[in-house]
């Protein structure tokens, strides 16, 4: 293979253009905004900046390998800063527990919560290290094509009881509710309801205390920003701004790509790092199996999406930390209202990113910048007019920071606006506006997922959240290092 096409500069397809070249493959990425990162854009308003999307970063290593496939350091093109505590949480009765890697101060504030806990969340621990190695240290990047790899890696999948839901282990270690609350809302971070996502993604908990939380100076954008650095000095080109309209295919072969523009380049091998259904829907619109695909497709759980409200506002808030979780009243229910019921319930639960407390160059002297963020149902389970329904589920959001925590918000704010399930839509081709694209359960997992390498146009792969091991920034470079592992395989 000479050259390759990617469609969609998003982490995974920044990653995979990465490390193909570093392999010496000459690569095209084309991206159909103005500007790489895919869930990663960002605004910049009133001297304000604003990340879009993923603002946790963890396991940096995977990351520094993209730097390191050609003997050069990231920390040239970007810093990341550790960032403590890795979350707050907060309850509605008032109670906040700190989440760290730290484990004295673990341990305490989980005996504050029930002293019995303790030894459990060191069981929990222990079950967290173990899924972490079987299924994020084995598994997490390496693709499974055949059913013979979902065989092998049945034993481990047995051992860990994949088939519970990561909230149902939790509660086997764990009695004290908010504690299973705070060891198991992570797969939301990676579009999942931690009552079915697969007990593999416990994992996450010892991803975080062995790798840290991590942000990159200046916003998630720098990091974007350093990536593209990276791939543009090793000789790839990025393309911005030219949405691709076709993988072009003669018979089993996918031969290049096609674009709004008129623009056409040929390649050895075409990735799509696009929506899943987007892909084989829109893109291999002439291809008989991609139909097929996609009408599979149609038929999978989709992850939910969510309604991000951006603000940015007068005063430094040095007692909010980075990374904040607004728990509402409900958690089983609510989860169920979004994820099953298709219902925009009254009450949320929220994340809220506080990116100036860690960088104040992302605000003017004296501001701050924030965004608080609601999982919300996808607009295939609540088809609803995101322009009348948005105004004011941003005033509820907003109250609720207001009430929680800074109690003038509305009279705060210099800048505010909000990212709906329509706009995950229209800017990423995002199916059903899907925050995350397919839901994380076991069926929707490894060999069940899309696989990195099409089985009928062996030339075709796919890269990002769709495909293994699955969304979020380790899951999608991850992703990267199993789909150019087949591509290069291909030479
Ligand atoms: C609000 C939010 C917060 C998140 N927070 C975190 C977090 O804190 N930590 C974490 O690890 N993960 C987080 N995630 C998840 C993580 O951001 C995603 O899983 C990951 O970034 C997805 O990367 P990707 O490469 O799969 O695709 P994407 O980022 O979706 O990129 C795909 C790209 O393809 C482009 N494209 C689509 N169609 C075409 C076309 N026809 N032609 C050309 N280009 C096309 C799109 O424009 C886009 O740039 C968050 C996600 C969201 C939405």
């Amino acid at each position: 293979m000479k050259a390759a096409i990617i469609v969609g500069a998003g982490f995974g397809g920044l990653a995979l253009g990465i490390r193909l070249q570093s392999a010496g493959v000459a690569t095209t990425i084309v991206e159909a905004r103005d500007k790489p990162g895919g869930r990663a854009y960002f605004w910049e308003k009133n001297g304000f900046t604003f990340d879009a999307g993923p603002t946790v970063i963890t396991d940096p290593a995977c990351l520094k390998e993209l730097w390191a496939l050609s003997g050069r350091d990231m920390a040239d093109d970007v810093t990341l800063e550790p960032v403590t505590p890795f979350y707050r949480l907060n309850w509605v009765d008032g109670t906040s527990f700190d989440y760290t890697n730290d484990d004295a101060a673990l341990k305490r504030q989980i005996a504050a919560l029930d002293p019995d806990d303790v030894a459990g969340y060191d069981r929990f621990l222990a079950y967290s290290a173990g899924v972490y190695r079987e299924g994020y240290e084995k598994l997490g990047h390496v693709a499974f094509l055949d059913f013979a790899s979902m065989v092998k890696a049945a034993p481990a999948l047995a051992r860990y009881q994949a088939w519970r839901s990561v909230y149902a282990m939790v509660a086997r270690f764990v009695k004290n509710e908010k504690l299973r609350e705070a060891l198991s809302f992570h797969t939301l971070l990676v579009g999942g309801n931690p009552f079915t996502a697969s007990a593999i993604y416990a994992l996450i908990h010892k991803l975080e205390r062995d790798g840290g939380v991590w942000f990159a100076r200046g916003g998630t954008n720098r990091l974007v920003a350093a990536m593209v650095a990276q791939f543009e000095r090793l000789g790839g080109t990025l393309r911005l701004g030219d949405p691709v309209t076709r993988i072009d295919t003669m018979g089993d072969r996918a031969t290049g790509v096609t674009c709004a523009s008129g623009w056409q380049a040929e390649a050895d091998a075409v990735a799509t790092n696009a929506d899943l259904m987007h892909s084989y829907r829109d893109l291999l619109a002439g291809s008989r199996s991609a139909a097929r695909k996609a009408s599979r497709l149609e038929a999978k759980r989709w992850s939910p999406s969510l309604f991000v409200e951006h603000f940015g506002i007068k005063g430094r808030w040095p007692g909010i930390p980075h990374h904040s979780i607004l728990f509402g009243p409900r958690y089983k229910e609510l989860l169920a209202d979004i994820y099953d019921h298709g219902v925009l319930a009254e009450d949320f639960s929220l994340y809220l990113h506080h990116p100036t407390v860690t960088d104040p160059a992302m605000a003017p002297e004296g501001h701050a910048t924030f965004y608080a963020l609601a999982p919300v149902p996808h607009l295939g389970k609540f088809p609803v007019d995101w322009d009348a329904v948005g105004p004011i589920l941003e005033k509820r959001i907003l109250d609720e920071v207001g009430r929680r925590l800074i109690p003038d918000i509305h009279e705060r704010i210099v800048t505010k606006f909000s990212y709906a399930p329509k706009d995950f839509a229209h800017d990423l081709n995002a199916h059903l506006g899907s925050a995350f694209s397919l839901e994380p359960i076991l069926t929707q997992s490894a060999w069940f997922r899309a696989h990195n390498r099409d089985e009928a146009i062996p030339n075709l792969y796919v890269v990002g959240a769709g495909t293994h091991p699955g969304a979020g920034i380790p899951g999608v470079v991850g992703s990267a290092k199993a789909t150019a592992a087949l591509m290069l395989e291909q030479r």
